[in-house]
């Protein structure tokens, strides 16, 4: 799991992701409550592949030749994708401007 920038604390699996489901909200670190959000390239990444069976359904069908075959996948798919995600998507660092910073 990703490390607070900070203190190195890991960001805890649960919120990670709790954070996806609620529609990528953003993440405080436990410790110095540093504040973590998921850029938008990573939210296309989690998309793209999450709908990713979608596009291949053809090729999935073509394999056992049954349907029952293709959902079992998808719905194998729509819940281990979210899953392992946590594992691979990077949040970065919110950072405010406060008067001091200019
Ligand atoms: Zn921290």
């Amino acid at each position: 799991m990703q490390r607070c920038k900070n203190c190195l604390t890991k960001l805890k699996w649960k919120e990670v992701f709790f954070s996806i489901l609620l529609g990528y909200k953003s993440i405080e670190c436990n410790k110095c409550n540093a504040k973590y959000y998921l850029p938008y390239r990573y939210r296309l990444i989690f998309a793209s592949i999450f709908t990713l069976p979608i596009f291949l359904a053809d090729y999935i069908y073509k394999l056992y030749n049954t349907a029952s075959f293709v959902i079992s996948i998808f719905v194998m798919w729509f819940i281990i994708w979210p899953l392992i995600a946590p594992f691979f998507l990077r949040y970065h660092q919110k950072f405010y401007l406060t008067p001091n910073s200019f």
